[in-house]
């Protein structure tokens, strides 16, 4: 196994052969071993720095019904909330002033958030904090809404495919969404010129390490410049609600695999990771990881963004909680970078 993670450390990449023994067999030696291989490849390219983005939940009405989602349509238990453009550049004021340089947007797929009103938010973004990247996380759209965005000033897209084996995707999306413009939507975002981001969720319902498999070669394939992976976490109110949490050893050796595979990529350690286990946030930085997106929302309605069940948005989670972040980081060995972070 040693001379497996040697060989992806060394190289790049491995066969999917190898790739699956490494994920069938990966001991807890292993994974001490390869998250060490790539927290120095990760020093290498970004020294003890991890990047800050200010993640704005811009709402959470939803027409899509993603299975594992906590704000998917069919949850009629939750109340639903959208911020007014002037609440969001507040937030953005607010992160500003933090030292963020990177605004995220993210939100349900909301039929009222039409291309007029993104482009004028994003344009409005854009005039007031010129040095500032504008990453939106608005799920699905035709090709010419992102084209609109891009020309109003976004930089970025996050847009897990979630999984690349075509049946699972089906398990775990409503009839009508499909792989195939998943990865229509992934090709128009890296073609019009965004910084592109995918991922996929660890221990989804009915993952296998096949799938896995097909994930870690689909992704280095794509070569996105940014790559997020986190748990998968049960939502009470989905029909997912009784399945099993996706796995802490797991998480962290896709960590490590995707950063020997993608040294320069920035990989965030997720909130779903925070939310798992109080030191999940520091064990992905230490597997590699080098970006971390603190809530911005306004505190009000941060509860209401529940995607899954407790997930975390208070203390080193949250903007606010900056200096506790940075202790946190300090105690193994990190620094906060205030700098935009592009992908060089
Ligand atoms: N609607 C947008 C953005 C919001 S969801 C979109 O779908 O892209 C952002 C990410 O949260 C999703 O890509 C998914 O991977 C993750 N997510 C959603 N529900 C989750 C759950 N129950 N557990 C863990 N991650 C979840």
């Amino acid at each position: 196994m040693k001379s497996l993670i040697e060989q992806l450390y060394r190289e790049g990449t491995l066969p999917p052969g190898d790739l699956y023994t490494l994920l069938s067999k990966c001991t807890a030696d292993d994974l001490a071993f390869i998250n060490e291989k790539a927290r120095e490849v990760t020093f290498r390219h970004f020294g003890n720095r991890i990047f800050i983005r200010g993640l704005i939940e811009v709402g959470n009405c939803c027409h899509n019904d993603c299975l594992y989602c906590g704000i998917r349509r069919s949850n009629r238990n939750i109340e639903r909330y959208r911020l007014s453009q002037e609440t969001i550049l507040a937030c953005c004021r607010e992160g500003y002033e933090l030292g963020f340089r990177t605004f995220v947007l993210q939100g349900g797929e909301d039929t009222r958030l039409t291309d007029e009103r993104a482009e004028s938010l994003i344009s409005a973004i854009r005039n007031s904090w010129p040095d500032t990247a504008i990453t939106l996380s608005l799920g699905e759209r035709p090709t010419g809404s992102y084209e609109r965005f891009f020309r109003a000033g976004a930089n970025r897209y996050l847009l897990r495919h979630e999984t690349h084996n075509a049946a699972h995707y089906a398990r775990l999306h409503p009839a009508g969404m499909s792989l195939a413009n998943r990865l229509r939507c992934l090709n128009d975002l890296k073609r019009i010129g965004f910084q592109t981001g995918t991922g996929i969720m660890v221990g989804s319902p009915g993952q296998t390490l096949e799938h896995l498999v097909e994930d870690i070669l689909f992704i280095g394939e794509f070569r996105p410049q940014m790559i997020g992976i986190g748990p998968f976490l049960p939502h009470h109110d989905t029909p997912f609600a009784a399945c099993p949490p996706g796995n802490m050893e797991q998480t962290l050796l896709l960590l490590s695999i995707f950063r020997l595979m993608h040294p320069r990529a920035l990989i965030p350690s997720t909130t779903a990771l925070a939310t798992l286990a109080p030191d999940g946030r520091e064990r992905g930085i230490l597997a590699g990881a080098n970006v971390v997106m603190p809530n911005l929302s306004p505190s009000g309605e941060r509860s209401k963004y529940a995607l899954y069940d407790n997930k975390a948005s208070m203390g080193a989670e949250a903007a606010e909680g900056l200096a506790l972040l940075d202790q946190r980081l300090k105690s193994i060995g990190y620094a906060i970078d205030k700098s935009r972070g592009d992908y060089k």
